[in-house]
């Protein structure tokens, strides 16, 4: 794909939505880690409906950490995965006590250092909350990239390396939540609806489903 070709899908993409952004909600950087954290393997919708009922009693990493462990998973029991990522979410929140005196530190390695905190979470905390132009490459992404020929590749580190290359500067900021957005409401896994694709005339994949 070519260079006109990539400014024009992101310009669509920002003519439509001019300020995308993520669909958990959150009111702050720690809420915004902690919902990443859950959201592994589950969907925004899932993890909002617990974080309705947890973030009005704990929001910080001393409230949560106090709350325990048990009481942790008995707010995120509907989510998959519970059992681990309330173990992760209690031994973060003690970290960011410890050692970033109870902040979210903006730096990668640290974020990283985190427990139940990958690449992807690192990316989005640091995109979302703190502003940095930041591309996480999630399942999502990961196709409409490929598929599109905006930037393939063949694992989501290579494809993130590759948009951080090749996106506009201009749309580096927001290109993560356009993507996502994308693909999780028209450029589908099984059935994209390319006949109302935006960017169908751009797209490179062989297969349209129009
Ligand atoms: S034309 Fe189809 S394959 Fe291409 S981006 Fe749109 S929905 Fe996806």
């Amino acid at each position: 794909m070519n260079k006109e070709k990539r400014w024009d899908i992101f310009y669509r993409w920002q003519s439509a939505n001019p300020k995308p952004t993520t669909e958990l909600n959150y009111d702050s950087a720690f809420e915004l880690l902690i919902a990443v954290i859950l959201s592994a393997q589950a969907t925004d919708k899932g993890v909002n409906k617990a974080t309705a009922k947890l973030f009005p009693v704990a929001n910080t990493p001393q409230a949560i950490f106090d709350l325990g462990v048990e009481t942790l998973k008995s707010y995120v029991r509907t989510i998959g995965l519970f059992n681990s990522k309330a173990e992760n979410i209690i031994k973060t929140c003690q970290i960011l006590m410890e050692k970033h005196g109870g902040e979210v530190p903006r730096d990668r390695a640290a974020l990283e250092a985190l427990p139940g905190v990958g690449r992807k979470t690192a990316n989005v905390v640091l995109n979302t909350a703190f502003g940095e132009p930041t591309i996480a490459v999630d399942t999502h992404i990961f196709r409409v990239a490929n598929r599109t020929g905006l930037a393939p590749g063949k694992t989501p580190l290579a494809v993130e390396n590759r948009l951080l290359k090749v996106v506009p500067n201009e749309f580096k900021q927001d290109a993560h939540h356009w993507m996502i957005l994308h693909g999780r409401y028209v450029c589908l896994a099984r059935s994209p609806r390319c006949a109302e694709c935006l960017i169908a005339d751009l797209c490179d994949y062989k297969n349209k489903n129009l």
